[in-house]
């Protein structure tokens, strides 16, 4: 598993080598949350950079890390294209993907376009 920490370092180096201006806000050491959990918040903040290297053509990307005693907010916004179509009309696997992973500890995904793409996971931080 991954430490959300070590995928922010990751990510920032990512984002440079792409030429993306990177801003992180707020602290990727996690307090409250289980690492089961980190690790799934982990990989969903891999693919969602992964996807505005990809996709976006933006030229900054921000991600900020909110911290609540019972849930964790990790918010990846981008100044791109912006997603065009639905979560049916996807042809990729990643955001499928990090739904089904964030549904499996209770977590949940939303997508939201306006002026580039921002995806909001949110997990809490006691598995039922
Ligand atoms: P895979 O993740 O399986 O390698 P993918 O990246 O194309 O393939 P998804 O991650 O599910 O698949 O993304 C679905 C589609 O949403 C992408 O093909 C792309 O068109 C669009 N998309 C995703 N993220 C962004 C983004 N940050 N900006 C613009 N478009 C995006
Ligand atoms: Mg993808």
């Amino acid at each position: 598993g991954t430490k959300l920490e070590d995928e922010i370092f990751r990510i920032q180096q990512i984002l440079t080598a792409a030429q993306i201006d990177s801003s992180i806000e707020g602290n990727p050491k996690l307090k409250n949350t289980p690492l089961l959990v980190e690790n799934v918040v982990s990989m969903c903040l891999k693919e969602a950079v992964t996807n505005v290297v990809k996709h976006s053509k933006a030229s900054s990307c921000k991600v900020l890390i909110e911290q609540s005693p019972d849930e964790l907010l990790v918010r990846v916004k981008d100044n791109g294209i912006g997603i065009e179509g639905d979560m049916d009309s996807f042809k990729g696997h990643g955001l499928i993907g990090m739904r089904e992973r964030l549904e499996f500890v209770n977590g949940s995904l939303d997508i939201s376009t306006s002026n580039g793409t921002t995806l909001n996971i949110r997990v809490p931080n006691v598995i039922q």
